[in-house]
This record gives C-alpha cells, sequence and structure tokens, in this order.
C-alpha cells in the first residue's frame, strides 16, 4: 500500500477537486460542530438534524422539465463566497442536502447530478478577486469492483439509489465548456490502490488526478506521444490535446478525450486496450513553454494494466456488460427565477452534451495564459469515442409532495 505524507483528511466527502487548481488541506472541528458550521455558512441557521427543513417553493422547473433550479439568494451568495475561498468540507455537507431536496421533490432514476451556479464565466471573474473557478465532484457510491477505493469514504447516502456522484459547477458555462466531461470522470477514477507509484501520483493535492503519467486524459496526464527525454532527468511533455498545457491535474475544457484507462474505469474498454503507463518518479515542474512542460524526475517507471489489475482487482462488471448510457440530472442554484433566454442556454448546453455527433455549438474557455479561447467543444459520446451516451432526465415531482412547483412561462426578460 501507498503512504500518505499526511492523514487522509476526515471529511465526507469523497473528492472534492478543482479543476487545474490546489485545495488548502482542510482542518475540520468535530463532526457535528462541522455540519452546524457548514449549514450556517450556507443558510444562516443551525439545527440538530443534518439537513434542516427549507421552504418547498424554492424549486422551479424549466420550461422542459429537463432542469430544475434552486432559487435562493442567500444560498447563491453563500456559495459565491465559497467559492472564493473554497475548503474540502463545508459545501459538501450543505450540497448534500440540496441533494437531499432535490431527491425528496423529483423522481429522477438518475447516475450523476451537476448542481450548477447560475453566473456566466465572465462576469464571475469580473467580480472575483480569487480569479478561480471552483468546480468538485462528491463520490457517493461505487457499483463496480477493481477501481480501487475512494480516498474519502462518503458518510452518508444521499441522491437516488442508482447516483453515483454529484458535481458542482461554478459557472453556467461550465457544462458546455468544461470541466463537466472531467466531473463526470471522476465518477470513477482516479482512485487506484496502486501500483505504488501510480497511486503516489493520483494522491498528490488536490486528489484523484493522473499527475506526472502518461495516462493522457482528461484527469490529466501527458500525451505518451510527445514524451522527450532531455538528459539529466529532464524530460518534456505535452498537454493531450494541441489546444491544452501539459497539466497533471487535469482539464477545465471540454476538448480533451477520455485516456483509455479511464473508458477502462468507466467500463467502456477492455484491459487489452489499455497500453502501459510511464509514472514519473518524485517529479519537479521546471518550465513551461506554450502547451508543454519540461519536468525533473529520477525515473520513468512503467506499469501496464495487468499490475493495476493485481493491486485493485479485476474490473466488474466488465466492459461487456457495463451500463454505457448514463442518465443525469441538473439542478441550478440561482438568485432568481431564470429567464427563458437563460434556460435556453441550458437547454442547448444539455442538447449539445448528449449529441451523437458535434452539436455546432462554440464554446468560450480561458486557456492556460489567462487568453480567452473559443472552441468546438467535445460531446459525451466524442469524447469516449463513441462508446457511451447520456442524457439528462425529464424531472417530475415527487407524488407525496404538496408543494405546487410552476413551470415558469412567465419570463421577465
Ligand atoms: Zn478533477
Amino acid at each position: 500500500m501507498h503512504t500518505h505524507s499526511q492523514p487522509p483528511p476526515p471529511a465526507r466527502l469523497a473528492a472534492l477537486r478543482l479543476a487545474s487548481s490546489r485545495l488548502a488541506a482542510p482542518r475540520v472541528p468535530t463532526f457535528q460542530l462541522l455540519i452546524c458550521l457548514a449549514w450556517s455558512a450556507l443558510a444562516g441557521g443551525c439545527s440538530d438534524s443534518i439537513c434542516p427543513d427549507r421552504p418547498p417553493d424554492d424549486f422551479q422547473l424549466s420550461p422542459t422539465g429537463r432542469a430544475v433550479a434552486y432559487v435562493d439568494r442567500e444560498i447563491f451568495a453563500n456559495v459565491l463566497n465559497w467559492m472564493e475561498a473554497p475548503t474540502t468540507d463545508d459545501p459538501a455537507i450543505s450540497f448534500d442536502c440540496l441533494i437531499d431536496y432535490f431527491t425528496a421533490r423529483f423522481t429522477s432514476d438518475v447516475d450523476i447530478i451537476f448542481v450548477v451556479m447560475n453566473q456566466s464565466r465572465r462576469e464571475f471573474l469580473e467580480q472575483s478577486a480569487r480569479k478561480v473557478i471552483a468546480n468538485f465532484t462528491a463520490s457517493q457510491r461505487f457499483f463496480e469492483s477493481g477501481i480501487g477505493s475512494f480516498r474519502r469514504p462518503p458518510i452518508a447516502n444521499v441522491g437516488p439509489p442508482r447516483m453515483r456522484s454529484y458535481s458542482f459547477l461554478g459557472v453556467r458555462d461550465g457544462l458546455l465548456a468544461g470541466p463537466s466531461l472531467h466531473e463526470i470522470a471522476h465518477g470513477w477514477s482516479a482512485y487506484l490502490d496502486g501500483p505504488l507509484s501510480l497511486a503516489e501520483q493520483t494522491d498528490q493535492d488536490p486528489i484523484s488526478h493522473w499527475g506526472f503519467t502518461s495516462v493522457g486524459g482528461v484527469l490529466g496526464g501527458w500525451d505518451a506521444s510527445s514524451l522527450e527525454a532531455l538528459g539529466d532527468e529532464q524530460y518534456r511533455v505535452c498537454g493531450p490535446s494541441p489546444r491544452e498545457a501539459f497539466a497533471a491535474q487535469g482539464y477545465a475544457h471540454n476538448s480533451v478525450h477520455y485516456a483509455p484507462l479511464e473508458l477502462y474505469l468507466m467500463g467502456l474498454l477492455g484491459p487489452e486496450d489499455v497500453p502501459d503507463i510511464q509514472v514519473a518518479i518524485d517529479p519537479v515542474l521546471t518550465t513551461i513553454e506554450g502547451t508543454c512542460v519540461t519536468f525533473q524526475a529520477t525515473a520513468l517507471e512503467t506499469v501496464s494494466i495487468a499490475e493495476i489489475i493485481v493491486a485493485n482487482g479485476v474490473r466488474l462488471p466488465s466492459s461487456e456488460d457495463s451500463p454505457k448510457h448514463f442518465d443525469i440530472a441538473l439542478i441550478v442554484i440561482a438568485q432568481q427565477s431564470l429567464t427563458e433566454v437563460e434556460w435556453q442556454v441550458y437547454e442547448d448546453a444539455m442538447v449539445c452534451m448528449e449529441a451523437t455527433s458535434d452539436c455546432g455549438n462554440l464554446a468560450t474557455g480561458i486557456a492556460h495564459d489567462g487568453r480567452e479561447v473559443v472552441f468546438q467543444p467535445l460531446t459525451f459520446f466524442e469524447a469516449t469515442a463513441g462508446r457511451a451516451s447520456l442524457r439528462f432526465a425529464v424531472l417530475q415531482q415527487t407524488a407525496d409532495t404538496d408543494q405546487t412547483i410552476t413551470t415558469r412561462n412567465d419570463f421577465t426578460r
């Protein structure tokens, strides 16, 4: 087994991740206090129960019924504050409650839930002092063996029984432009318990990315064909997309295909199609030039899929029997009722993410050097090379709730 340089955080959150940025290690008081503080921070009150009752009229269905807005100015403001100084713990408890409320109000047999802040990337970055968009995935359940184990086991089961993870996206552009594909991958990876060198890379903070390896997928690693040994323990590698600089902790834009190892862990590729992985030992980043990076390492170690299977067990169900379709629910956190135009942005993003060929929509993202870039985002189908699809579910109110949820047709522009 690998060793941690620090004990694992005592958080309930399986995985809180910031695409291409680092998180401070959480310093957590006792669990009860944590819950209280967390809920106070987001909802302005403390309760004995983990999820205090909320007014039932905070949810509003989209015109197509394929998304729901949680409309609450205070929650929106508090999440915004959290985005300026994110920690692993506080939001997790509170987002758990949001997922709980949603699950109680709507029947949706979904695999994944996205929670999205209703703000544009540009308006957030203009107002933010931190200038980094927080996104994370809270993994809740594994339905398979052989993919490693949670680094931070979930302590509460929230969400519909089929839900494996929920992901927070700090801006609405996160759906179409990314990191939605990155966050989906966190439902399965990177949690490998071995071999040691690979597990050590995935344990770097923020955990559960491929680090300095040749995995070369949405969760990090370089393009294997780009590796150049420069001598004197120096190596040069590039990102897996010509647009993306090498990023050990993965890619925020939906412009990188899932790597063979990621597809294997997702149950979409057999082990025979996963190439050997090169893993840098004790890597230290030296320079960044364009989309390439030079780093120092004492050695490069080769890890085979056979060794991964020895360390983690056989991936079951196999790629022949595993699910190839995933249903998604979308929750938008909003300050006020969405306009028709705003709902249409989500509907377009959903249609694009579901498309089996490119949807023709362009997305805007921020390049590693801070420039705004316009690109054609990959759909989930494309990122999996046609191996799997997803669909945003039509949400239906549960029968046993007495609240009235209005579909908002009376938009103001
Ligand atoms: Zn990540």
